[in-house]
């Protein structure tokens, strides 16, 4: 009787167990996810300055990330104080690609919080990394697919002629892609994503690199970014004009405008 009780004990407590960490799972889920756009040639709020290039502050993960970080520092700083955001406060630094409007402001960046860890693509020149490493801090080489770290993840190295890594959020609502110039192509990054984690894409956002493309490229384009499930698209940067405004009236109310400024935050 007693062992039978005892058995009856311990299985109450293994479901109890299993109930607890699935529970402390879901909590490990971020439930708000918030990017602030910090650097952009695309005026969202005239509050911050633009310049070309793209940057964007990525909070509410397990560490607060910047991703790129625009072609000036003291441009980058000026509209993160603005924004009354401290540098301080990011723990890694992810950079796309090695175009001077996307690593431009990495030194005075460096200068205010070393105390950081940079993802790079692994085919990066030697004189970038040493220089990170000349300032304090530390970088990683991405050259595969990998999780970065909970609820992230980065394409790793893609593209032949301009390597990019793209970076991935995990949300409730589905799949964020960052991209930085999306020179590897914006519809081939989200195919490629689709492929690896096999989830739905909510947000792409970022440079979708379609300036001066012709109107029926672009249309061909969005057709395809629409038949892979975009949910929504936050274009910038090097998108251009045209594709934004046909973006626009593609996605309609999933549009959301970005640039300099813009926040665009996910429950
Ligand atoms: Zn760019
Ligand atoms: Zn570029």
């Amino acid at each position: 009787m007693l062992f039978r009780i005892r058995k009856i004990y311990c299985v109450v407590l293994i479901i109890l167990v299993v109930m607890l960490s699935s529970s402390m799972r879901g909590e490990a889920m971020s439930p708000f996810l918030r990017i602030r756009v910090v650097f952009d040639n695309v005026q969202y709020s005239k509050q911050l300055n633009t310049a070309w290039g793209f940057s964007c502050i990525i909070e509410g993960m397990s560490k607060v990330i910047l991703f790129d970080t625009g072609a000036d520092g003291n441009i980058l700083l000026g509209n993160m104080r603005k924004i009354g955001f401290n540098p301080q406060k990011v723990d890694a630094v992810f950079l796309s690609h090695v175009h001077g409007d996307h690593i431009g402001g990495l030194q005075a960046f460096l200068q205010q919080n070393p105390k950081v860890v940079v993802y790079l693509p692994a085919s990066f020149p030697a004189s970038v990394k040493e220089s990170i490493t000349a300032l304090g801090g530390e970088f990683r080489e991405v050259a595969a697919p990998q999780k970065v770290f909970d609820h992230v993840y980065t394409t790793g190295e893609l593209g032949s002629w301009i390597i990019e890594q793209s970076l991935i959020i995990q949300t409730p609502k589905g799949l964020v892609i960052v991209t930085g110039c999306a020179h590897p192509g914006v519809a081939q990054i989200v195919s490629r994503v689709k492929q690896w984690l096999k989830e739905e894409v909510y947000v792409l956002m970022g440079g979708f690199h379609l300036k001066g493309e012709s109107p029926s490229e672009l249309r061909r384009i969005g057709a395809e970014l629409k038949a892979l499930g975009v949910k929504r698209v936050a274009p910038s940067h090097c998108t251009g004009e045209e594709a934004r405004e046909l973006f626009r009236q593609l996605w309609g109310p999933d549009f959301i405008e970005s640039g300099v400024g813009a926040v665009i935050e996910i429950q």
